[in-house]
């Protein structure tokens, strides 16, 4: 076990849970019901990449409409703001995993819509449920990928099977916040391979957070690829253009 890790387990242990947020004690071990109210929620967003858009600007984004992306619908919890950008740099960096429960729960809640068939964009839901993928070298330096743990319970709320060995990441590329923005699509281009004939398949692709699109698009390419004739992208936050999250 890390060192950080094994302290954060330890003072878990010894503690009462008290908010990420705010400090006050609460119920669970994440954020209490007063910090979980004023999340920064997505409202109206683009259907095909959850960029915010202003009241009846339509469903598309203009991007979107100019450019469609390899992936048919973006399912955003959140905006990537205080206090979500530090929760996810806790769970990512910190190693805080007591937080996948909860961040998945975001995630979760914004796919019932979806799934119930509330949206005409998701008339056929997903079928499946994978991760996006660390490389292989990646995975070992972090010791856990955060999209897979937040994947498994994603995939038992919604009782949808996780496919864990599907995706692949073959491409160690440089980290997509150190590049400008334009060349993070040519970053991540090939970085994926699909291991199994995915042939009618609708996924529901999770990761933790959403800033150029660039990865989820070269992903969904090798999917579609693969066969999938859906690919829905879940995740918990979606950044802004201009913010460096320090993840693609
Ligand atoms: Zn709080
Ligand atoms: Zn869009």
């Amino acid at each position: 076990m890390m060192p950080q890790r094994f302290w954060h387990t330890v003072l878990d242990a010894c503690f009462p849970a008290r908010c990420v947020s705010c400090g006050q004690q609460t119920q669970n071990d994440a954020w209490c019901r007063a910090c979980d109210a004023v999340l920064p929620r997505i409202g109206e967003s683009c259907i095909r990449c959850a960029t915010p858009l202003p009241p009846s600007a339509g469903t598309v984004c203009g991007a979107c409409l100019n450019h469609p992306p390899p992936f048919d619908a973006t399912l955003a919890a959140c905006r990537y703001t205080f206090p979500l950008d530090r929760l996810l740099q806790d769970f990512k960096y910190g190693h805080r995993l007591a937080l996948a429960a909860p961040l998945a729960q975001l995630v979760i809640d914004a796919c019932r819509p979806a799934l119930n068939g509330l949206s005409p964009a998701f008339q056929e839901p997903p079928t499946h449920v994978l991760a996006m993928p660390l490389s292989a070298a990646r995975q070992i330096e972090r010791g856990f990928n955060q999209a897979q743990e937040l994947a498994r319970p994603v995939a038992a709320a919604l009782k949808l099977p996780l496919l864990t060995d599907a995706l692949v990441r073959i491409k160690d590329s440089p980290k997509q916040a150190t590049l400008p923005w334009r060349d993070r699509h040519k970053n991540v281009r090939s970085a994926f391979a699909c291991r199994r004939d995915l042939s009618g398949y609708r996924l529901l692709l999770i990761d933790d957070v959403m800033t150029s699109g660039a990865t989820a698009a070269a992903a969904a390419k090798a999917l579609r690829a693969a066969g999938a004739t859906t690919v829905f992208v879940g995740v918990v936050a979606r950044a802004s253009m201009m913010q460096e999250t320090g993840v693609p």
